[in-house]
């Protein structure tokens, strides 16, 4: 039985915007949304806040419904400029946000919820320490945090080796980090070698 604690989304080892996009996902009964409820959304922000700097930690309580509305319009943003990136032919995996300028204008608006910033502050003892200080609520620093990776993610947009994974069925992201990396992972790229080994098996029937 699946674990109550951990989401429901496939967590890849990816970066975080990448992991994000990937919270729309699918299996063999259809496509999943782990951030179509609010617990659905606080497991999945506690499992990825530990890879965040320190400030950004344990915010998954305060994720309300509009933190989660920003955390899925963010989510939405990411999977549109990856489908331009990757020119994503996927049906499934379209993002309800259709327009590009949009999806840019909300990575930045995201970017802009919060700030940390390091400070300067006296010790006891007469020393200095330097300090994060954060503005914005613990939910919009999260967000922040992320559209944050995803600009630096998305910048440097012609050495960006995005991909989408054209397994049968799947609608996620990865970055193809190893030169002969085809699929999100190991199950998909096992699932495309059999339904290549079947369309092989089904045109030579035909041929007979
Ligand atoms: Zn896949």
């Amino acid at each position: 039985m699946a674990d109550p604690q951990l989401p429901d989304a496939p967590l890849l080892g990816q970066a975080l915007p990448v992991e994000l996009m990937n919270t729309f996902w699918s299996d063999r009964h259809g496509v999943h949304d782990s951030l179509g409820s609010l617990g659905d959304a606080r497991r999945w922000v506690t499992a990825v806040s530990p890879r965040l700097d320190a400030p950004v930690r344990g915010t998954a309580d305060a994720l309300d419904d509009g933190g989660l509305g920003r955390l899925r319009d963010l989510r939405d943003a990411v999977r549109r400029i990856a489908a331009e990136r990757t020119g994503d032919p996927r049906e499934q995996a379209r993002s309800p946000m259709a327009d590009l300028g949009r999806a840019v204008q909300t990575v930045n608006d995201s970017a802009r919820l919060a700030q940390i910033r390091p400070m300067l502050e006296l010790t006891e003892g007469g020393g200095l320490v330097g300090l994060p200080e954060t503005t914005g609520a613990p939910d919009a620093l999260f967000i922040s945090a992320i559209a944050g990776e995803a600009i630096e993610l998305f910048g440097p947009w012609d050495d960006l080796d995005l991909r989408a994974c054209l397994a049968p069925g799947c609608v996620l992201y990865f970055i193809k980090d190893h030169p002969r990396r085809e699929w999100c992972s190991n199950g998909c790229g096992n699932r495309a070698r059999a339904a290549r080994h079947y369309a092989r098996h089904g045109r030579v029937d035909e041929a007979e």
